[in-house]
């Protein structure tokens, strides 16, 4: 059988998720789990987040499939209902929305008393320059206000453009409309840190903080490794060697002859290539572990296999190779290929075997 697997640590998960607690001690957690809890899982992932207090995500099947696995927490649609039949099935299954424009607004106040007597919280968006979803200032003090006067109980909820960035202009508009409307509406909630907003601005945690990225164990900036941030790995990437080479100096490696080899050297083949998952594009050199050593890839990735240096490593068939993992963080492969960790976390196929390492 074909070896290519993804190991899920559920510890990780865990120590993850006590970071957020440490960092935001007085707000409450939204766990970030769209897209399949960022492709490690929602499954497994829900069965190792019992210690937070609510779950984000992106649309309303991606909340009923937690209502399905039996989860009662709150729930945050962040880009709300796209409908207004969408409306009824949120409230009889407990599910908070976002509202970010005015006909979200128009679909919850026909639906007011249903949605109150649940009690459940609408969260009301501020476009504070992203430009992606939300109201300006002013207009979302009046629809705040509204929201309130209808016996809603409103939680005022932003998002940073470039939190992951030093010193960009944005951050500072960005938190200062924010803590502007807070004020205006005061008594309301507030959310606006994702991970990176986490670790920067702990004075910005308020009422719920939403941490995504950091739970799975990678890094929301380019500078910092999950190490350096104390957080560990979820996710571990693995295939195996199915085949070993030895080739003279001149010799080529792989689909369109990209590598020569300078001199004579042993080469590995992997099970593992972009029908997994796995990154094709190769702006700068990638690398792989194999116990904890790094060893580069070679020549093109290709559908099912990729090749790599074993001159020095000099592994045997059926070692066991780490694409991405606690030796060669998933940030780094990302940053050799040209895209962040979380796409290549979302984006593998349903090809690789999935293990859980329960805890
Ligand atoms: C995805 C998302 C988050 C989590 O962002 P990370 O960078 O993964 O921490 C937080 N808030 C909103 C609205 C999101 O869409």
């Amino acid at each position: 059988m074909r070896q290519a697997t993804v190991y899920i640590d559920q510890e990780a998960l865990q120590y993850n998720l006590n970071r957020v607690k440490q960092l935001a001690p007085s707000a409450k957690i939204v766990s970030m789990v769209k897209a399949n809890a960022y492709g490690h899982g929602v499954k497994d992932c829900l069965a190792a987040l019992s210690a937070t207090d609510a779950f984000g995500v992106a649309c309303l099947e991606e909340a009923l499939e937690i209502r399905e696995l039996g989860y009662h927490q709150p729930i945050t649609l962040i880009e709300g209902v796209f409908s207004a039949d969408e409306m009824q099935i949120v409230i009889d299954r407990d599910i908070e929305i976002v509202v970010h424009h005015q006909q979200q607004v128009d679909w919850l106040l026909q639906h007011k008393a249903h949605y109150n007597a649940k009690q459940l919280k609408v969260w009301v968006k501020l476009n504070s320059g992203m430009n992606r979803l939300g109201f300006k200032v002013p207009e979302i003090i009046d629809v705040i206000n509204h929201l309130k006067a209808e016996g809603f109980t409103c939680v005022l909820a932003m998002h940073f453009a470039n939190a992951d960035a030093e010193n960009h202009q944005l951050n500072e508009q960005q938190k200062n409309q924010f803590l502007h409307v807070k004020e205006a509406c005061t008594p309301v909630l507030a959310s606006c840190c994702n991970s990176a907003a986490i670790f920067k601005w702990p004075e910005l945690n308020f009422d719920f903080v939403r941490p995504g990225i950091m739970l799975y164990g990678a890094s929301p900036f380019a500078d910092k490794s999950a190490y350096d941030l104390d957080l560990k790995p979820v996710m571990s990437f693995e295939a195996e060697i199915i085949a070993l080479n030895h080739i003279q100096a001149g010799e080529t490696v792989g689909y369109g002859s990209t590598f020569k080899a300078e001199q004579e050297m042993d080469i590995a083949i992997v099970s593992i290539g972009y029908g997994d998952g796995y990154p094709r594009a190769y702006p700068k050199q990638n690398y792989v572990a194999i116990d904890g050593q790094l060893t580069r890839v070679i020549g093109r990735v290709a559908m099912d296999m990729i090749a790599i240096d074993n001159t020095e490593l000099k592994a045997s068939l059926g070692t066991k190779v780490e694409l991405w993992g606690k030796t060669r963080l998933v940030d780094d492969v990302a940053d050799a290929n040209g895209t962040i960790g979380y796409e290549l976390l979302c984006r593998l196929s349903n090809r690789p075997d999935r293990v859980v390492l329960k805890k």
